[in-house]
């Protein structure tokens, strides 16, 4: 009995650690190169190397590399594949393919390996902005009670309300224009799309990719979080025209917010 104990917690182990493998830097490689060569996006290598300078790798330095695009989470609460599915944008089928082991419904805490959806489906490029990020929203653009200031203030974006550690993904494909901490936003990645168009990720709690990384829509980009002024994992979510934050609904598409919507009552 205990025999076969360990051999399934040996096993449990070997699949933890069958989603990537130890790479060790080489001199001449940039993180350009090595995406490239193993066809993972930057911001996932970032994000399982969140240690890294992108600018300055040091030879020698060890880089995990997932053998997919794709990214360790860890459910704040229990989900069932379906609605693990949605946050990631992909299909169960999807995730079943890389991680057969997942089962019907993974417990809250519990790490698992989640592929990222590829870029440019059917869906991305049907409309011009997809959602950032899964779930409902919990403040709307316009004039509000400020919750934490308790005093009418005007809200430059939507609040998406979504567990801490959820993906974020680029409403639309451009260049990262800022990524880091700004008051109020927490962490925040502005990217621009060109024509003084710009979108706001507000209040992550991971931000994987730097200034000048070009991004494409639905891009994997950085994790839900509640940084700066914040009452809960959110995202903050801005477009802004010229500097002037615009209602993000309208730009949104609208089949999506239907079922984002209806999360809430899942
Ligand atoms: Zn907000």
């Amino acid at each position: 009995m205990r025999k076969i104990l360990v051999f399934l917690m040996l096993a449990m182990v070997g699949l933890a650690l069958a989603f990537y493998i130890n790479y060790q830097v080489q001199s001449g490689d940039t993180l350009y190169g090595i995406s490239k060569g193993f066809g993972i996006p930057i911001p996932v290598i970032l994000d399982w190397n969140p240690d890294i300078s992108p600018s300055s790798l040091k030879v020698g330095q060890k880089l995990k590399i997932p053998f997919v695009p794709g990214i360790m989470y860890k459910p704040v609460r229990t989900l069932t594949l379906s609605t693990l599915a949605k946050i990631f944008f992909v299909d169960p089928e999807e995730i079943l393919e890389v991680n057969p082991a997942i089962g019907n419904s993974v417990r809250a805490g519990k790490e698992v390996f989640v592929p990222l959806g590829k870029v440019n489906t059917s869906f991305t490029q049907l409309v011009d902005y997809i959602w950032p990020v899964y779930g409902s929203i919990s403040s709307e653009f316009g004039w509000r009670i400020h919750p934490i200031y308790n005093k009418t203030m005007f809200h430059s974006g939507l609040d998406i309300k979504a567990d801490n550690g959820s993906p974020v993904f680029a409403a639309r494909s451009g260049v990262v224009k800022f990524a880091g901490w700004k008051s109020g936003y927490g962490n925040v990645i502005i990217i621009d799309h060109g024509n003084g168009i710009e979108t706001y990720y507000a209040h992550l709690s991971k931000i994987n990719v730097f200034v000048g990384l070009r991004v494409e829509k639905g891009d994997f980009i950085g994790r839900v979080g509640s940084t700066g002024t914040s009452t809960g994992p959110h995202l903050h979510f801005e477009v802004r025209v010229s500097s002037e934050p615009r209602d993000p609904v309208a730009y949104l598409p609208r089949n999506n917010t239907y079922v984002m919507r209806r999360v809430l009552s899942e």
